[in-house]
């Protein structure tokens, strides 16, 4: 496994609205690329599903593209920025388990 920056307080479970951005974006854990996400490091933007749910109304194709342009970046940004200071932005529960039992050696 790569070198990486793993902090157990610093991820959170990732609730995105029925997988959106698995499904539509193609995201996976940042270190096997599984799809069985269930962590995501703090601070992060708020999951795409999620934001899409919170509109009061339904959105047409359009709607939903402007809604979702600039979370959009801003999901690139701080992956970008993760991968930099090498640290996973998304995991699944085996890497999960994997840096966990890691990190009590
Ligand atoms: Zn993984």
């Amino acid at each position: 496994m790569q070198q990486i920056n793993f902090e157990r307080d610093s991820y959170e479970n990732f609730n995105d609205y029925n997988d959106l951005m698995v499904q539509a974006f193609g995201i996976g854990c940042s270190l096997c690329e599984s799809s069985e996400i269930i962590l995501v490091l703090k601070d992060s933007p708020i999951p795409i599903g999620r934001l899409i749910k919170q509109q009061a109304k339904s959105l047409s194709d359009e709607e939903v593209e402007k809604l979702i342009a600039e979370p959009l970046q801003q999901w690139q940004k701080f992956d970008d920025l993760n991968s930099e200071a090498l640290k996973p932005t998304f995991l699944c529960a085996e890497c999960f388990n994997t840096l966990n039992i890691e990190g009590k050696l």
